[in-house]
């Protein structure tokens, strides 16, 4: 019965293709949106969305005909997205504990496989406890919300993420903004703060635009003087950063210093999707009371548990992966800067590759995709005017000969654009 009435709706709806809604209202915001994103073609802002039809990976299938394309632009760091492993946890966690929830996880979302990833990533942090979220831009949505009041203070980097940006939005604690890791414009603004009960500084681990890594040890310095708590946003870093992957705090020897870190398993850890808080155990707890992210939105998928649960199974037995894709950052940092560009960042896999002018940047990444090295430029609003550049990103899974055949590809293409002399 079910399947008959649901296939006859489904031609009806197929039959009839899509309705437009009728009436002034209708027609007025068909106008407005319409004109709205003339304006954004117009600004050369409109951004394109190239259609995979492979797994992600380091070489990929375009839908329409690309193929062994060489792929720089993932956030898949470790190359864990397409791991045999990580895709066979995936497999045998959907079987076993189904497709999804239907649920959040206060009503009766929670199954053992989410508590024991909490567990897993406390202990990979080397923290209390753990709360999991949708993604990470729900984690940072939710955090400063439940965390501060108008009696508190937060200072944020002004080049923080926006999921950060618009965390701190939400909240109604009084807000400095430092400029771009300025610690003397963060100090100024600890000390304006001192009036306030609680003083949290929020910074990203690695900003994702250039690559660079906040000056941890200096901001909890200046968190220590002025009585201050420190969070960091670690998607940059999870996985990869310091001896062990732990992050930026690991990193640079700071471990103890940090105290709330908000981090994706969307990147390095699998790349699925999913995020969360890892720090002082009433914190997390207080967080599963009053999050809103975390109360009103559906539990992580279990496949997606078990994706990202064995990518940090793979990360605590070994830190070959890590090393590996550190090897390969250098190898390319190395022969792009003796071939005469300039990389912002350091020791970063994320190397923008830096060219002043937006065109240039544009034109630059399509003729890179013509000799198969799929790269992406970068310019205003995105980056400041002036600032455009081409995000390459590294991965573990890159063979030196993908590294070689990227910097040829860039050599040729800068001379032929003179971006090189
Ligand atoms: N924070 C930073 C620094 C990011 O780069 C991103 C993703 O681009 C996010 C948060 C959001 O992560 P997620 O994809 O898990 O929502």
């Amino acid at each position: 019965m079910w399947r008959v009435a649901t296939v006859r709706a489904v031609r009806g709806c197929g039959a009839g293709g899509p309705r437009a809604a009728s009436g002034a209202a209708a027609a007025q915001l068909r106008k407005r949106l319409e004109s709205e994103l003339e304006d954004i073609r117009g600004a050369g802002t409109w951004k394109t969305e190239r259609v995979i039809a492979s797994r992600q990976g380091p070489h990929l299938h375009l839908a329409g005909g690309g193929s062994g394309i060489i792929n720089f632009c993932a956030n898949n760091y470790l190359g864990l997205s397409s791991h045999p492993e990580v895709i066979r946890a995936g497999v045998e966690t959907l079987e076993n504990f189904g497709a999804g929830l239907s649920s959040v996880r206060f009503i009766c979302g929670t199954q053992s496989i989410h508590k024991d990833l909490e567990v897993k990533i406390a202990r990979f942090h080397q923290r209390e406890d753990a709360i999991l979220y949708a993604s990470c831009f729900d984690a940072n949505a939710g955090i400063f919300e439940a965390l501060l009041t108008p009696e508190d203070a937060v200072l944020s980097d002004e080049l923080n993420h926006a999921s950060i940006i618009d965390g701190i939005r939400l909240c109604k604690a009084n807000k400095y903004r430092y400029k771009h890791m300025d610690m003397q414009d963060l100090e100024a603004k600890l000390q304006e703060a001192q009036k306030h009960r609680l003083r949290l500084v929020a910074t990203d681990g690695v900003f994702s635009m250039d690559g660079d890594i906040a000056p941890l040890q200096e901001i909890c310095q200046l968190a220590q003087k002025y009585d201050a708590l420190v969070f960091i946003d670690e998607c940059h870093a999870t996985g990869f950063l310091g001896p062990n992957g732990r992050g930026t705090d690991e990193l640079l020897g700071v471990m103890d210093k940090v105290t709330i870190i908000n981090s994706t398993l969307g990147k390095a850890l699998g790349g699925a999707a999913g995020g969360y808080t890892t720090g002082p155990k009433p914190l997390i707890d207080l967080l599963r009371q009053r999050s809103r992210p975390y109360l009103f939105s559906n539990s992580l998928p279990p496949a997606v548990v078990g994706c990202a649960s064995k990518a940090l199974d793979l990360l605590m037995e070994s830190n070959a992966i890590a090393q590996s894709m550190a090897a390969k950052t250098q190898r390319f940092r190395s022969k792009m800067t003796a071939a005469g560009f300039t990389i912002s960042g350091k020791d970063h896999p994320i190397c923008p590759v830096m060219l002043g002018d937006a065109r240039l940047a544009s034109v630059m990444a399509e003729d890179m995709l013509n000799r198969g090295i799929y790269v992406i430029g970068f310019s205003y609003p995105v980056v400041p005017k002036g600032k455009a550049r081409i995000r390459v990103q590294i991965s573990a899974v890159h063979s030196d000969e993908d590294i070689d055949r990227c910097v040829e590809a860039f050599t040729e293409v800068g001379r032929k654009h003179r971006a090189l002399p």
